[in-house]
């Protein structure tokens, strides 16, 4: 499946069979949004493991730099 990486549009093999069409949607929601697109051999979007959220938590934070 195709899905964007900046809101919860996606593309996937439930929501139209042709990976052609897909490929062309998920082409046309980047022009017109600006959004980036991933893809993932899956049929979901992968989920994110709880650590990462710890760690995107902690990089936000303030820098000690
Ligand atoms: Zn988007």
């Amino acid at each position: 499946m195709k899905y964007c990486l900046d809101c919860d549009w996606s593309a996937s093999a439930v929501d139209d069979p042709s990976q052609q069409r897909r490929s062309r949607a998920a082409i046309r929601h980047h022009v017109e949004t600006g959004h980036t697109i991933d893809s993932s051999d899956g049929t979901v979007r992968p989920t994110v493991p709880a650590v990462s959220d710890a760690l995107l938590v902690r990089d936000l934070g303030p820098s000690s730099d």
